[in-house]
């Protein structure tokens, strides 16, 4: 992997970076994180619902991940709070919060093209 990334580098930067990143990589002081992304159509289903990575993936770019698994969890704890039908509690949280679990996690996978011009 090292080594693809040396000869990427070595084709995608100009004079003077090129120096800097290619050394970076060859002293292996450079670390990878893999980065998963997720969409989400749904996050209940049935008795099960999803919060947080689980549900919607989002690039560590967007710095909001923890934020939004918070905010997931506090609605869902609203939502269930003395509820009679669970299941439709669960939807309510759906609901709730499919929107901007789509949008922030769209917002994002944007930014990340956006950034590495693709
Ligand atoms: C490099 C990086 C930088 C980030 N920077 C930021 C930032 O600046 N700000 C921000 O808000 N967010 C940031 N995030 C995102 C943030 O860390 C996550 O969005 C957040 O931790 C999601 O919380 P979670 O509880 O959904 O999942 P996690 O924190 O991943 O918790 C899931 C837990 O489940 C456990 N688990 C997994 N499988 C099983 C199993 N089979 N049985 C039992 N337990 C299991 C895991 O060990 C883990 O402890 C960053 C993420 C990365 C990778």
């Amino acid at each position: 992997m090292y080594e693809s990334l040396e000869r990427a580098a070595e084709s995608k930067w100009d004079a003077p970076w090129r120096t800097g990143v290619v050394e970076t990589i060859r002293d292996r002081s450079v670390i990878a994180t893999p980065i998963s992304e997720y969409l989400p159509e749904r996050v209940v289903d049935g008795r099960v619902a999803l919060v947080g990575d689980a549900a919607h993936a989002q690039t560590p770019m967007t710095g909001a991940g923890f934020e939004e698994a918070v905010i997931d969890a506090a609605a869902l704890a609203r939502e269930l709070g003395g509820a009679d039908d669970l299941g439709a509690a669960l939807q309510r949280y759906e609901l709730l919060r499919i929107g901007d679990m789509r949008d922030r996690m769209a917002a994002g996978a944007s930014f990340s093209r956006g950034f590495a011009g693709v």
